[in-house]
């Protein structure tokens, strides 16, 4: 998947910022949630969405942090 696609998507609940976790889905570490792909299409429907772990969502906050385009 294009990782500029991070730029352009927010999260619908908080319309933070994206990151790309290593199963390739769309996650906000704000409200930790994980939004899947399929298809190459980002399911944005927070019903959909699967709740990921603080330590998750932490692991990708610092990755981000140090490495902002840089898709893990
Ligand atoms: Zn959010």
């Amino acid at each position: 998947m294009d990782p500029k696609i991070t730029e352009v998507l927010v999260c619908p609940v908080c319309k933070g910022p994206l990151a790309v976790n290593k199963a390739g889905e769309l996650v906000c570490t704000a409200c930790r949630l994980a939004y899947g792909v399929k298809d190459g299409i980002p399911d944005m429907i927070e019903h959909n969405a699967r709740t990921v772990s603080e330590e998750e969502a932490e692991k990708l906050r610092a990755a981000r942090t140090a490495a902002p385009l840089d898709p893990l």
